[in-house]
């Protein structure tokens, strides 16, 4: 067992290859299980209009609770998962969790939408825009309030197949974002070219402005760019005031990062919702308790 926990590296432990290829083997063979018996759970991050704080929707961000390595965060199992078939079945996973918290929201009069991160796979996966649009009926949500996530990357791997699967859910009639925008080999070029409405700056940028011109610079650009393409733009990543306010002088449209809240369960987003609702009524503040809760 120390080993094991060793084998992340967080006490300075070298973890050998076979310590690496066995964990990854472990997380590829045990995912399906891992979906089965509730160690996946899906959190909520939220999504604010600028320059008010209407809270606008939520990104559904996966975390693996797992029983000998505890909380494992997407960067290192996505990866693993996606080479394989079942992120499919992730993908359904979030999507169906993702789709009852709409319909919960819009059964309480909240308007809110739910952002679903794609990957390769699923935009290759000609079936897919007909599954999302079955969910959609099944729970009677409006495609506008359904948003998915993709990266550039994802897209390019193969564009012959993924631009086909993109119309079809564009035709649908739900929001397509570009994720991550900025840190893609062929950014601007092709942006024009995507079907999609939104554009996520990505957060290197945006963490960066305070210190860096350039990353000032290189937000202040896909502000411009975006616009010009009438697309909505999103900046991820804000973590201070001063990041805000520079969006909001800007004319970024859309903020979310860790000045409004990080990504909570769906319990402790409910509460947090509540929270400052009941807040809001009363105070004109911009951002209230709820910053600073941690998952
Ligand atoms: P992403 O889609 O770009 O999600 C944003 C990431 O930035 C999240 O990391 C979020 O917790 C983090 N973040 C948000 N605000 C701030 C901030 O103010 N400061 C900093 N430093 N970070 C912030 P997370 O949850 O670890 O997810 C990492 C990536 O894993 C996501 O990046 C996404 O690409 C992928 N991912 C997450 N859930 C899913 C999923 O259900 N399916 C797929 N295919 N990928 C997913
Ligand atoms: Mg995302
Ligand atoms: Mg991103
Ligand atoms: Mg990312």
């Amino acid at each position: 067992r120390a080993a094991r926990n060793d084998a992340d590296g967080v006490r300075g432990y070298v973890p050998s290859m076979g310590q690496i290829f066995l964990r990854r083997f472990q997380l590829v063979t045990q995912f399906r299980q891992a979906l089965d018996s509730g160690q996946i759970e899906v959190h909520y991050q939220p999504k604010v209009a600028l320059p008010d704080r209407r809270v606008i929707g939520a990104e559904a961000l996966v975390r693996w609770s797992h029983p000998e390595y505890g909380r494992l965060d997407p960067d290192e199992f996505i990866p693993v998962v996606e080479a394989t078939g079942l992120v499919d079945a992730l993908t359904s996973f979030v999507m169906e969790r993702a789709l009852v918290r709409v319909r919960d929201w819009l059964d309480r009069d909240l308007r809110m939408s739910a952002a679903v991160n794609l990957s390769v796979r699923n935009l290759a996966d000609e079936s897919f825009p007909d599954r999302v649009s079955e969910a959609l009926v099944r729970h009677a949500v409006p495609p506008e309030l359904l948003t998915f996530e993709l990266t550039e990357s994802s897209v390019m791997a193969d564009p012959e197949r993924s631009l086909p699967v993109l119309r079809r859910l564009r035709e649908l009639g739900v929001i397509l974002a570009v994720d991550d925008f900025g840190t893609g080999y062929s950014s601007l070029a092709y942006l024009r070219r995507l079907p999609v409405d939104e554009v996520k700056i990505d957060k290197s940028f945006v963490l960066g402005m305070g210190t860096d011109l350039s990353d000032m610079a290189v937000v202040r650009s896909i502000v411009e760019l975006g616009h010009s393409l009438r697309l909505q733009v999103v900046a991820e990543g804000v973590e201070d005031d001063a990041a805000r306010d520079k969006l909001v002088q800007m004319g970024c449209d859309t903020a979310q990062g860790y000045l409004i809240s990080r990504p909570l369960s769906e319990e402790r987003f409910e509460a947090w919702l509540q929270a400052r609702t009941v807040r809001e009524a009363g105070s004109g503040k911009w951002y209230g308790e709820g910053q600073n809760v941690c998952t």
